[in-house]
């Protein structure tokens, strides 16, 4: 059987229930019809971020990056490839910490880039600093359940 997985539309911020063997077939938004799961980065906003973090089964990682931030902008190609890599497995997203300032208290953090990976609607691990794509794609494996 294959159960259903809440997945936060990273657009409009519906949450939608997608059954786990339909996650790599092009699911859609119900209520906006924009794509759930492509393997792209997206930038969402502090209330998409507060929904998807709360409620998304499905691993999520989030970038908490700033435009000013050198190492930031290092990683966001390799970010980009990690999202290709992990495929329909799991969501990468970025927020902006200087256009959404409270997320960084809300979510403690301390300096970026810090990725947090969450699942179940829990934060499962952080990681500060810029990593290359392949590490990217690592922690996502090791700390979250994919494919379960
Ligand atoms: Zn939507």
């Amino acid at each position: 059987m294959a159960k259903p997985m809440k997945l936060t539309c990273l657009a409009c911020g519906a949450v939608n229930r997608v059954p786990s063997d339909k996650l790599g077939a092009g699911p859609k938004c119900g209520t906006c019809g924009e794509k759930l799961n492509d393997a792209k980065v997206h930038e969402i906003d502090a209330g998409v971020l507060a929904k998807a973090t709360k409620n998304d089964d499905l691993p999520l990682l989030v970038d908490f990056w700033a435009p000013w931030c050198g190492p930031c902008r290092m990683m966001a190609p390799e970010f980009s490839k990690a999202a290709q890599a992990l495929g329909p497995d799991a969501r990468l997203v970025k927020i902006n910490t200087e256009d959404h300032p409270k997320v960084s208290a809300r979510n403690n953090i301390r300096g970026i880039p810090t990725m947090i990976l969450y699942q179940n609607g829990r934060e499962v691990a952080r990681q500060s600093g810029a990593v290359p794509a392949r590490a990217i794609e690592d922690f996502v494996r090791t700390k979250a359940r994919v494919g379960a």
